[in-house]
């Protein structure tokens, strides 16, 4: 059911779900959960717009998020085995839209209560309203994306979703309560936020905020995702086409290319990192 608008003139819906707590087989977690459906962080690279296909909306992904009201209710009936669950592999359960419905707040109390480990998974800062939580039960950590520290290349990037600097304070809040974070950064963009002074400039940034542990990524399902962020590279970034040219046209290059750029700067910040592609 549409109910709102929101300041930001997406959509605002309620939907029921039948299942709240589901197998993964995303390393590191034996279980996901996913209070929304839909995410107006709006992130032009997003890979969760192919949940468009799947649940019969018509409307761009980015413009709406349906908050499953009933999740709570559903999820104390099925969370009697603990294991590590990931909270918001698909949708950002910090979107907006969870500082009215609070169904990730519920989700920890929840799992937290039952003996769960849990991982947030979030760009967002909101995630420090339930720092009371997260720092409570020991088997809970966030990781948290910052794909860039650069202003204008978020907000053309990611126009939905809280700005680099607000990640980073959400970053040394966290580990200031002691909080087990990782700082996922990823995918970076060829010509636009994947070179070796960005990286190293990130990685600083990451350790004065009291971050210990990385994990890279970069751009996956390059040509298919070029097409949607074509526009916005042409007209904001027009200098970085022969850069995406050349990662389209040899992306196994590239890949090794950007991959011992990381790994040389991971050495040089003492911190731990993996590289997931
Ligand atoms: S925050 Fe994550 S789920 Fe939300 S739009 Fe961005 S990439 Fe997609």
């Amino acid at each position: 059911m549409a109910f709102a608008r929101d300041d930001n003139k997406v959509l605002v819906r309620t939907r029921r779900c039948r299942s709240a707590l589901n197998r993964t087989g995303i390393p590191g977690g034996d279980y996901c959960v996913n209070p929304y459906l839909g995410c107006t962080h709006n992130c032009l690279y997003c890979y969760a717009s192919f949940m468009l296909k799947y649940s019969g909306i018509n409307e761009p992904w980015g413009s709406f998020v349906e908050a499953k009201i009933n999740l709570p209710d559903v999820l104390k009936r099925q969370a009697r085995k603990p294991g590590t669950v990931l909270l918001g592999t698909v949708c950002d359960p910090y979107q907006p839209a969870e500082r009215e419905f609070q169904l990730s707040r519920q989700v920890l109390s929840i799992l937290g209560e039952r003996g769960y480990n849990v991982e947030v998974m979030t760009k967002s800062d909101l995630v420090l309203r339930d720092i009371d939580l997260l720092s409570r039960f020991p088997g809970f950590s966030v990781e948290l994306t910052i794909t860039t520290l650069d202003a204008k290349i978020s907000r053309a990037f990611e126009p939905g979703a809280p700005l680099p600097e607000r990640r980073l304070i959400a970053l040394k809040e966290l580990n200031r309560a002691g909080v087990e974070t990782t700082v996922f950064i990823g995918p970076l963009l060829p010509g636009i936020s994947d070179s070796c002074r960005q990286i190293e400039e990130l990685l600083l940034a990451v350790k004065a905020a009291g971050g210990q542990r990385v994990l890279f990524d970069r751009l996956n399902y390059l040509k298919q995702k070029f097409i949607r962020l074509k526009p916005v590279i042409e007209k904001e970034f027009p200098a970085t086409i022969p850069a995406w040219n050349q990662a389209l046209t040899a992306p196994d290059q590239y890949s090794a290319a950007l991959r011992s750029r990381i790994q040389e700067a991971l050495a040089d910040s003492g911190l731990k990192g993996r590289i997931i592609f």
